[in-house]
């Protein structure tokens, strides 16, 4: 029977721990009733460096019940290090994996048939998202365009899956060998390849808490999405300069009929604007180029990407 880990990143979530705990227990205790897991199956939560009781709550947890793993990261580094330090843990422990937020907002009756579709050979099962509905507008119409935007430029992400995912040991081994710092985990799982299956799931509310992502943090991300898969950016700004190149032909070719039929002005308004049009268009072309830079440079520099201070087992 396989191992199974669920790995549960954690930031300042001391309000819904001991619910979490409680359904995530059960929800594992009746998979091993049930034979569909082995006895050695745990739930691994990764403290990403909370500032409040999460760590105390899990050292707590650890010590009552040795189903409970605890990890703890050495400061606050971001939802992705953080299931990337549980995930890359977990990998040598178990023979599948399961990672989901700590406040439980993915359906966790879900677990069995994901299992359902690893016992059916697959590597990687995605879940996804059956609607939007408990979604505010703006949440709704900004995932929606950014999943269409990430399709435009040519990113191949699954549509509506965020972090709810089962990997099997080969997988995480695979994507163990991503070694890349700007981490947008969705995007670099299906790079892994193997075969994969979907899951869909209803998402619910948060049940207690509030959420650790907010708009600056969920622009970031998305733009580090962008960033890190696609080259497509940098294309458009050879196509806008190849554009706008062609259209300084035609002004030009235009100055010199006005000039030869005798009807020139001085140009002071077409000069200024030219200059201030092609300054700002040069300061875009450079600002995008440098966040290439940027992510080339951080790339060489191959820091690491999470620092463990401890790790609670058995
Ligand atoms: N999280 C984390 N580090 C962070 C921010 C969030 O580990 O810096 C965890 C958080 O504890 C939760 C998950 O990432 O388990 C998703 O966060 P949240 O539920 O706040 O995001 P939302 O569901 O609102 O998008
Ligand atoms: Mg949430």
């Amino acid at each position: 029977m396989s191992i199974l880990y669920l790995v549960v990143p954690c930031y300042n979530e001391q309000e819904v721990l001991h619910e979490t705990y409680s359904r995530l227990t059960q929800k594992l205790n009746s998979l091993i009733e049930r034979k569909i897991v082995d006895a050695q199956s745990r739930i691994m939560f990764v403290d990403d460096g909370s500032r409040d009781n999460t760590w105390n709550i899990i050292s707590e947890l650890h010590e009552q019940n040795s189903q409970i793993v605890g990890l703890k990261l050495s400061r606050n580094r971001g939802h992705q290090n953080a299931l990337l330090a549980g995930l890359l843990t977990a990998k040598d422990l178990c023979d599948i994996c399961i990672s989901l937020d700590a406040d439980l907002q993915d359906d966790i009756d879900a677990i069995d048939r994901f299992i359902e579709q690893y016992q059916n050979g697959c590597e990687i099962v995605y879940g996804v998202r059956s609607s939007r509905k408990t979604d505010s507008f703006f949440k709704r119409t900004s995932a929606l365009s950014f999943y269409k935007l990430m399709k435009v430029l040519g990113v191949d992400i699954v549509y509506n899956h965020a972090d709810y995912r089962l990997m099997s040991k080969r997988a995480l081994e695979a994507f163990a060998e991503f070694e890349e710092i700007n981490l947008f985990l969705r995007g670099i799982v299906p790079l892994v390849g193997f075969k994969s299956g979907v899951v869909e799931y209803e998402r619910h509310e948060r049940f207690a808490g509030e959420s650790k992502y907010p708009l600056k943090k969920m622009l970031s991300f998305a733009f580090d999405g962008i960033t890190s898969f696609s080259v497509k950016p940098i294309r458009m700004v050879l196509s806008l300069g190849a554009i706008i190149f062609l259209a300084s032909i035609l002004v030009l070719i235009y100055f010199i009929v006005i000039k030869i039929f005798g009807f020139a002005v001085a140009g002071w308004t077409t000069i200024v604007c030219s200059i201030w049009m092609i300054g700002g268009i040069q300061l875009l072309c450079l600002g995008i180029i440098g966040e290439y830079v940027g992510k080339i440079y951080k790339e060489v520099k191959h820091r690491p990407r999470f620092t463990i201070e401890a790790l609670l087992k058995d």
